[in-house]
């Protein structure tokens, strides 16, 4: 280990605390551009869950939206998966509570898969690249002047620097916190169930996510989106529940777009488990410093309102990597240019906000209605739309081109016709 605090040089250790995507696209990175630079360093990934056997669940609904693809392909040299792929995503159907939209894909689609096959498939690349991958839980970290040590469930670890890819980890949050200023994200709670319809039934739902925007105010939004031979039913909030999750499944407009939902079970007798898990909707504090770096969920790099979290996991941990090698391991050096390199996600955040709580006090007001309404003879609120649910474009474009005037004014038209 050496006390610089610069680029890592030859002989340089890595530990990355999180073995999903962000964390595996780091260490690729990481790796791939150390023999471009001609240096030797050891990048080491400890992961407490085990994907390959499917002992554990994933809560995420696996929908890869581009550019994952052309990230695993340029950045990583990785093929992206499509023998893994459960569906293309042609588009959204979007409901509120009296109108339905359908927002069809105008671009590359994105591809539904399993999120563990996905998990197992990366840290297999890893494994073939040579990367050290530790099946136990990171339990501290220690930080000195020339290293740092990282205590785990199995062996001690000493790196140069630690990469956070640990999601929403409360534990690791925890014992990050007492050493250093980070402070997690805030976040939404999301429940997640799935079953299995019937191959009639699932070729009758189509290739389309169904996203719900009720007035409920326990609900932000919910989603079903159609797997292969399952739907992935989740819905998020700020405290949302098993009985939440039971009175989405009953409610009417939802019930209309579950086929055989009374049949749940006859074809999996683990349909409609309930799974827990969180969406991070605000930056993490101090998510960098000293011989430290936070990459995806960990650091709330993610759009603040809906989707694309692998993408961006992928992609952070991808800038990390090039900060770690080519700019150096201080919090100087990833405020300069890690924290540069993600303005477009930070820069965004605002805005996204911002549409969360105009989505959230508009469907509690019953006025999404008249949206849908206006976009449906509206071609830029609608595209509008579609970047927002498809989480394809900003926010910032989204909100300027929904607050056109000539949008404003169709919506105002359609308010006052109610
Ligand atoms: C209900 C739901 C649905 C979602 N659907 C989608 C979707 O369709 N598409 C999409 O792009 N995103 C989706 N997301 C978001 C997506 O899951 C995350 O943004 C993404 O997984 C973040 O990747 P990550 O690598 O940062 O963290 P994670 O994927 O959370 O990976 C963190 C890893 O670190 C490991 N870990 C944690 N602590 C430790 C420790 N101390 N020691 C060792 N290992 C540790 C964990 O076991 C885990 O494997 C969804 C999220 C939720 C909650």
């Amino acid at each position: 280990m050496s006390s610089s605090l610069g680029p890592l040089q030859d002989g340089g250790r890595v530990v990355i605390i999180g073995g999903g995507p962000g964390g595996v696209a780091c260490a690729l990175a990481l790796q791939r551009q150390a023999r471009q630079l001609g240096r030797r360093i050891t990048v080491t990934i400890l992961e407490g869950k085990q994907f390959s056997s499917e002992q554990h669940y994933n809560q995420c609904a696996g929908v890869l939206s581009p550019p994952l693809p052309a990230l695993l392909k340029h950045e990583l040299g990785l093929p992206f998966p499509y023998h893994l792929s459960r569906g293309e995503i042609k588009g959204y159907v979007l409901h509120t509570d009296g109108e339905v939209l359908l927002l069809p894909e105008r671009g590359e689609p994105s591809i539904a898969v399993r999120r563990i096959q996905f998990d197992a498939f990366m840290l297999e690349a890893a494994t073939q690249a040579h990367i050290g991958i530790i099946p136990a839980r990171a339990v501290d970290v220690e930080f000195h002047a020339d290293g740092v040590m990282v205590y785990t469930e199995n062996v001690p670890l000493e790196c140069d620097v630690v990469v956070g890819a640990f999601g929403l980890d409360e534990g690791s949050a925890a014992f990050f916190a007492r050493s250093t200023g980070y402070h997690p994200p805030r976040f939404l709670d999301s429940v997640v169930t799935k079953y299995h319809p019937g191959v009639e039934a699932m070729e009758a739902f189509g290739p389309y996510i169904h996203a719900f925007l009720p007035a409920d105010p326990a609900i932000e939004f919910g989603a079903i989106t159609p797997k292969g031979n399952h739907l992935t039913i989740n819905i998020a909030g700020r405290r949302v529940d098993a009985p939440t999750m039971r009175a989405f499944l009953a409610n009417p407009l939802v019930q209309a777009t579950l086929p055989n939902l009374d049949r749940a079970g006859l074809y999996d007798v683990n349909d409609l488990h309930i799974f827990k898990g969180r969406f991070p909707r605000s930056l993490a504090s101090h998510f960098y410093g000293d011989r430290y770096v936070m990459i995806g969920d960990a650091a709330g790099l993610v759009r603040a309102f809906k989707g694309k979290g692998v993408t961006s996991a992928v992609l952070t941990g991808i800038r990390a990597a090039r900060t770690i090698l080519e700019e150096g391991i201080s919090a100087s050096a990833f405020a300069d240019h890690y924290r540069r390199a993600n303005r477009d996600i930070i820069e965004d955040l605002p805005y996204g906000q911002l549409m969360r709580h105009l989505t959230i006090n508009l469907a509690r007001l019953r006025l999404l209605d008249p949206v849908l309404r206006a976009a449906r003879a509206d071609g830029v609120l609608q595209d509008a739309l579609f970047d927002a649910v498809s989480a394809h474009g900003p926010y910032k474009a989204v909100l300027g081109r929904s607050l056109r005037p000539h949008v404003v004014a169709h919506v105002v038209r359609e308010m006052l016709s109610m």
